[in-house]
């Protein structure tokens, strides 16, 4: 089974937890666009999520609202 992972929003910092990358790109979309009013491109997400999951304990991700 498996357990969930998380990523931190690149914005505010808030915790966001998934059962899959899948998952995660969805929460993080919708977080952005919600709390934040920032539409982004998926894939543009999607490489946030997979940079931070590979990267955990150092979160080397690129800032994702960064012009
Ligand atoms: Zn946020």
């Amino acid at each position: 089974m498996a357990e969930p992972i998380n990523v931190k929003c690149p914005s505010c910092d808030q915790i966001l937890a998934a059962a899959d990358e899948t998952g995660l790109v969805n929460v993080l979309r919708e977080h952005l666009f919600e709390e934040h009013a920032l539409e982004m491109p998926p894939e543009r997400i999607r490489e946030n999520v997979a940079a931070q999951l590979q990267g955990f304990d150092g979160y080397k991700a690129r800032p994702i609202s960064g012009a």
